[in-house]
């Protein structure tokens, strides 16, 4: 499968025929048969994740930033009607200092470079990868080859190979500073630009092949992105499984799995802790595990009526918004609470979500001491997040800070008590509360079900919502759908907490 550009004009390379891009490039060294998914069955593709939509996007903006450091830049334009190699070449040659998407075509491969930069017009140029990450990682390194090797092979005179990112260190209002350039990464990627030509070679053949080439699931399906067919190429594997198995050594469960070791209850399987053991033992048994004794002791002993249900919702942005807040801080937009002052009595809720784009903490912190009475226990499934926002809360809100501070040593995680003393086999190894809750409570603890249905929907849904330019009546169901979202991780841990209860009463 070959792309075309629009004229048959000889470009930097001598040609304007392309197979593989960067990012293609990169689907290929993740997986062969990645590759030849994306170009031939595109449409068995699980449709990207709010995640992954929030991390393009946040990409954007980033890149955005990244421009505004060189004023006079030229953009390459993707849709004129000159080929975009072609003007990248008219660019240079009429002495550009900076090219943003600089376009370059070799041997099949086509790179658009983020930032090409020059210190004049005699001088050679830096190839600058902008990432919205906040360091150099792994897998950024094949990126960065496969546009130097390019770039070289059209002759273009290299000063070195660097990564723009995001200095975590900087906070708001830090805008111009916030970008860091690494060292030059020439050396860190000599050993990838060498085994540019075979993977081209290999990819090539791949994507011209009339079948997807074998490729045996493993650990490249999860990182270092989650593939999108992994629908189709796990759909044979049974759950539980032995890649379901807590804490096990990550190669070794795909060894072990491909060795036709699958099944968690298989004798040859040594479990490595306490509770992958008893993940094996409720399989064989068929019955699930409930540590009365331990479920006993906390509801008796630690926890103290009334119960308040804890659950923060944040945003994590890599430009910061708000005072002394660093990128990919989190900062909470809303909470959700629900109040049970009798064992197993009704829940009473209050909720607050914060809907303009001015600071959120200042409200939420307010909201909070007057909605959490001084005493009983505050529980939050997976607490630890839920102490740190408080404990950030504090330092942002001085007004308030003894009461959140104390708050947050008030806090109690039921995640620790299901995972030393409950397992059930819906689990599969996990102690989210969104694995957690429909295994014990069954569908209607579905996050599926739900409009928004992982944590990365909440900051695209808060961003469109405080958009000036949405609709009072798409404002107001967004709102609706992200105080629902944060509304059935209280609820869910009030019945999960009535659930124990009425274990413990019934003398199972
Ligand atoms: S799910 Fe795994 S094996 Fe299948 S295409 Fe993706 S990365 Fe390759």
């Amino acid at each position: 499968m070959s792309i075309k550009a629009k004229t048959k004009a000889s470009g930097l390379s001598g040609t304007i025929d392309y197979q593989l891009t960067k990012t293609t490039y990169t689907f290929g060294v993740q997986c062969l048969k990645r590759l030849y998914m994306e170009k031939h069955e595109p449409a068995l593709a699980t449709p990207d994740a709010p995640s992954t939509e929030l991390r393009k996007m946040r990409g954007v903006e980033i890149g955005n930033l990244a421009h505004s450091l060189y004023p006079k830049g030229i953009l390459i334009e993707r849709d004129s009607e000159k080929p975009a190699h072609e003007a990248t070449r008219e660019a240079m040659e009429n002495g550009a200092l900076t090219i943003f998407e600089a376009t370059f075509i070799y041997d099949g491969v086509l790179v658009r470079v983020d930032v090409l930069n020059r210190k004049n017009k005699k001088a050679p140029w830096q190839l600058i990868e902008v990432k919205s990450s906040t360091h150099l990682k792994k897998e950024h390194l094949p990126d960065l080859a496969i546009q130097t090797w390019v770039l070289k092979n059209c002759k273009v005179p290299l000063e070195g190979t660097y990564l723009m990112h995001v200095d975590n260190s900087k906070p708001f209002p830090a805008t111009q500073d916030l970008m860091k350039l690494t060292e030059d990464l020439s050396e860190e990627i000599d050993e990838h630009i060498e085994e540019v030509p075979k993977r081209i070679k290999e990819m090539k053949k791949v994507l011209s092949s009339k079948k997807p080439p074998e490729a045996k699931i493993g650990t490249q399906c999860e990182a270092p992105w989650k593939c999108p067919f992994k629908e189709q190429c796990w759909k044979n594997v049974p759950e539980p499984s032995i890649l379901d198995l807590y804490r096990y050594p990550v190669d070794e469960r795909y060894d072990l799995y491909h060795s036709g070791i699958v099944k968690i209850t298989d004798k040859r399987i040594e479990p490595t802790n306490e509770i992958a053991k008893r993940m094996i033992e409720v399989e064989k048994k068929k019955k699930p595990h409930f540590n009365k004794e331990l479920v006993r002791n906390k509801l008796t002993n630690e926890w103290q009526l009334p119960y308040y249900y804890l659950d923060f919702e944040t945003i994590s942005t890599p430009i910061p918004r708000f005072n002394k807040v660093k990128p990919y801080n989190k900062v909470p937009i809303q909470f959700s609470l629900h109040i049970q002052e009798k064992q197993n009595g009704k829940a009473t809720h209050k909720e607050y979500l914060h809907s303009d784009g001015s600071d959120p903490r200042p409200a939420i912190a307010k909201a909070l001491c007057e909605a959490i009475g001084n005493k009983g226990t505050i529980l939050a499934f997976n607490g630890s997040f839920e102490a740190a926002i408080l404990k950030s809360l504090a330092a942002a809100v001085p007004k308030y800070a003894s009461q959140l501070k104390l708050m947050a040593e008030r806090i109690e995680d039921p995640q620790i008590l299901f995972r030393e003393a409950i397992y059930d086999s819906k689990f599969l190894g996990s102690f989210s509360l969104k694995i957690v809750a429909p295994a014990i409570l069954g569908a209607k603890f579905d996050y599926n079900l739900l409009e928004i249905s992982e944590g990365g929907a909440v900051e695209l849904f808060f961003d469109e919502m405080n958009q000036e330019s949405t609709p009072g009546k798409k404002k107001e169901e967004l709102r609706k759908q992200l105080l629902a979202y944060c509304k059935v991780d209280t609820e869910a841990l009030v019945e999960l907490t009535n659930w124990l209860w009425s274990k413990l009463s019934k003398g199972e």
